[in-house]
């Protein structure tokens, strides 16, 4: 069974050489690039959209959207009038190096201080693939249990922050709020967490604090 393996190696360290060709471009160009990555439906689409209303008059922002297939997402960023670039993965359940490079080719990022990369909707693989960006999120949502971070740990290891979306229903759900954090805290100490509705508005503004603050250290640094 080594064989298997070494492929799989291969085309992770190959993907690793194009996401530090990623980063060093991005950094060319000062733009702070950040991967939301979660499952279907959690929110990450409502959050940018929240992100963007909230931001674009401070920070000049552009968006990747990874889609398996529809532009449905792609069409409601666009409407907010800042650069966005379609990745139709062709069925692919995650974002590569190589993919955000495509992307990156299709923005002015001369003009970009943030980069929003959306990912597939996928609790599993997108983990696995570096994209070069500067920072990770994780979005959970309420409705789909306070279990996840003890079933998909890889996900939650690597994020530099984990949003909860959709507060408004907590108390139509069985949610624990104290052994989701104890997930989280088990396997990411220290990362931030961030409990909000993106329907409602509640909680959103710590998030934007926290974005704001790690794109200030980014740029001064
Ligand atoms: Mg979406
Ligand atoms: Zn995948």
């Amino acid at each position: 069974m080594s064989r298997p393996i070494l492929v799989v190696e291969h085309i992770l360290s190959a993907n690793d050489r194009l996401a530090e060709a990623n980063r060093a471009r991005l950094d060319a160009a000062r733009v702070f690039a950040v991967n939301l990555m979660a499952s279907p439906g959690a929110g990450k689409t409502s959050l940018i959209l929240q992100t963007i209303g909230a931001l674009k008059g401070r920070w000049r922002i552009a968006v990747v959207e990874g889609d398996l297939a529809s532009t449905i997402d792609a069409d409601r960023i666009a409407a907010e009038g800042v650069p966005s670039v379609q990745i139709a993965t062709g069925g692919e359940c995650h974002l590569d190096a190589a993919m955000i490079q495509s992307g990156l080719d299709r923005l002015p990022l001369d003009e970009v201080d943030l980069l929003i990369v959306e990912n597939v909707g996928n609790l599993v693989c997108p983990a696995e693939f570096r994209l070069g960006v500067h920072r990770n999120v994780l979005i959970a949502s309420v409705p789909e249990g306070d279990d996840k971070p003890y079933k998909y740990p890889p996900m939650y290891r690597g994020v530099d922050a984990v949003i909860l979306n959709k507060i408004d229903v907590l108390s139509a759900f069985d949610f624990n709020m104290e052994y989701f954090r104890r997930g989280i805290e088990a396997l990411n100490p220290g990362a931030a967490f961030f409990p909000l509705s993106c329907k409602t508005g509640e909680g959103v503004d710590r998030w934007l604090d926290w974005l704001e603050k790690e794109m200030r250290t980014y740029r001064e640094g």
